[in-house]
């Protein structure tokens, strides 16, 4: 069985693209991999989190997985900074990765924004984290969103510098799992921009705790062009708006976009947008009402991440040790 690892940062509420993009999917998965499902709050820290608001989001992120379908019976679901092999793996891959390289990544360049004499270095060398992320535990296959693409090409990168400076077949290539019609889903006000949790504008996501007349607003709101919908596929190309709507509604509905448009081709916006909305209520409510539930016993959530972390630690631990071993380092214990 493949071993699976994918991580979502705790810097906010979860949004609908992460829902289309990674979490459905991890779902998906378990029935037929062996999975590692990680809040990953050091991932977080990179840009600014208050000390509460962080320790809150994550034990909601927490009760959001478990709300979507994680299981950590026969999975692992645990927070990255109980896990010390995380930095201690970083670290050796903040010296095998190249300037050259991270000089190329995109999400730094759109996080750190106009200021980047500002941002913290910790963004800069994140793709080495969420290398050692996956490569800590020799896993091979990460669902991830499109925008993840770049940073796991990386790990791969910094997988073969590795195995090839230290002359060893150490650590195994690692796949991307990027799923559906929605694998990038885009701001309600941008069509060009990502979906973040993390975006200034409230009204540029859907949350996976807003309440049905919230998600109504926002669609109703949505950016969109005054064309109607088309009645092929091809003519979405130059309509980033109407695509990313189109693509959302296949997504949830389990189908893709030429399926949308041959139901609500040529016609506006406004019947679309109603039958959008009831999607997303019909999809989302279950998983905010299930969140709010498992919120109310966080000495269980507590137990979940405390075993979670233990059984993480028996896989990475001996992994990161032997990685010392190969650099040099005296074990002394
Ligand atoms: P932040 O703004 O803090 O970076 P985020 O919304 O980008 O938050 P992450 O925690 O960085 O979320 O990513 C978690 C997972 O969700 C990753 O697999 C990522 O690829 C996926 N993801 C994030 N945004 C989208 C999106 N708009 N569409 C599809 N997948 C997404
Ligand atoms: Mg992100």
């Amino acid at each position: 069985m493949q071993r699976v690892f994918s991580g979502i940062q705790p810097s906010g509420i979860p949004t609908l693209g992460n829902y289309l993009g990674a979490l459905r999917n991890w779902v998906k998965l378990q029935d037929d991999h062996e999975c590692i499902w990680c809040v990953v709050d050091l991932h977080a820290i990179t840009v600014w989190q208050e000390p509460e608001a962080l320790r809150r989001q994550s034990l909601e992120m927490t009760a959001v997985l478990l709300a979507c379908g994680v299981d950590p019976k026969r999975h692992i679901l645990f927070l990255q900074s109980a896990v010390r092999a995380h930095a201690q793996l970083a670290w050796m891959f903040n010296c095998v990765a190249r300037l050259g390289w991270l000089n190329r990544m995109t999400q730094f360049k759109d996080k750190a924004g106009k200021d980047r004499e500002n941002a913290s270095s910790g963004l800069y060398v994140y793709p080495n984290l969420m290398a050692a992320d996956i490569h800590a535990y020799h896993a091979t296959r990460v669902p991830v969103g499109d925008d993840q693409r770049q940073h796991l090409e990386l790990a791969n990168d910094i997988a073969q510098k590795f195995n090839h400076d230290y002359g060893v077949e150490f650590f195994p290539a690692i796949e991307p799992l990027i799923m559906g019609p929605a694998a990038r889903v885009m701001s309600l006000r941008d069509g060009t921009k990502k979906m973040s949790k993390s975006d200034p504008s409230d009204q540029s996501r859907i949350n996976l705790n807003d309440d049905s007349d919230t998600i109504a607003l926002k669609v109703r709101r949505a950016k969109t062009d005054p064309l109607p919908l088309p009645a092929d596929v091809s003519e979405l190309a130059d309509r980033p708006e109407a695509r990313n709507l189109v693509g959302i509604f296949a997504a949830l509905a389990e189908t893709d976009h030429a399926a949308v448009l041959k139901d609500y081709g040529g016609q506006g916006f406004g019947t679309f947008k109603t039958a959008l909305a009831d999607l997303l209520v019909e999809r989302l409510s279950p998983i905010a009402a299930e969140t709010r539930r498992l919120l109310d016993d966080e000495a269980a959530l507590l137990q979940v991440l405390a075993s979670g972390a233990e059984r993480a630690e028996a896989i990475a631990n001996p992994i990161v040790r032997e990685a010392e071993r190969l650099v040099g380092f005296v074990n002394v214990r």
